[in-house]
């Protein structure tokens, strides 16, 4: 297995909308090891196709609970309920993280490697990686879901990094999501 470059914000094709995966063929399934690879070279809870440069409707996960990695494709929010906060980091937004405010509850559904239904629901550290890694699928990064005060703080920092000013690397953070 080898391990992409995982692209970072400032990137176009982290802002494009993923296209439906239509084949599950055998190059799919090198790219998902090779994402699965990618996820733990980082390290990441999940990892979306796009963070990769891939416009495909694919993530992959492993929330360290001995069930995984696990990769779905097409997934969609059938439902969400509540609202947590968490400190959300995103691997293509290296070093930064702030308290997102989403829903706490969400119930996922999409398709498996073998083109099976698979139906997830998810709750808070859980819920929140779904919904990070969905958005990915729809060309939204975190960034975008800050409020006024995160991102008026947020935007010299992000700046710095989609025009690679970052003299320094960032600061290692706790646990973050992908
Ligand atoms: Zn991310």
């Amino acid at each position: 297995m080898a391990a992409y470059e995982i692209r970072v914000i400032g990137d176009p094709v982290l802002k494009q909308q993923a296209a439906e995966v239509t084949d599950i063929d055998a190059k799919l399934v090198r790219l998902v090891d090779d994402m699965v690879q990618t996820m733990y070279d980082a390290p990441g809870l999940g990892l979306a196709a796009p963070q990769v440069g891939v416009q495909k409707q694919l993530f992959v996960w492993d929330l360290g609970d001995g069930t995984g990695p696990h990769a779905m494709i097409n997934p969609q929010i059938a439902e969400s309920a509540g609202e947590w906060v968490y400190e959300e980091g995103c691997l293509s937004v290296p070093g930064l993280s702030w308290e997102i405010v989403r829903p706490k509850d969400v119930h996922v559904v999409g398709r498996d490697l073998d083109g099976n239904e698979v139906s997830y629901e998810a709750t808070e550290l859980a819920g929140r990686m779904f919904q990070h890694e969905l958005d990915h699928l729809a060309g939204i990064l975190l960034v975008e879901r800050l409020d006024e005060d995160q991102a008026r703080q947020a935007r010299r920092q992000v700046r710095d990094l989609m025009l690679g000013f970052s003299e320094d690397p960032p600061p290692k953070r706790g646990l973050l999501l992908r």
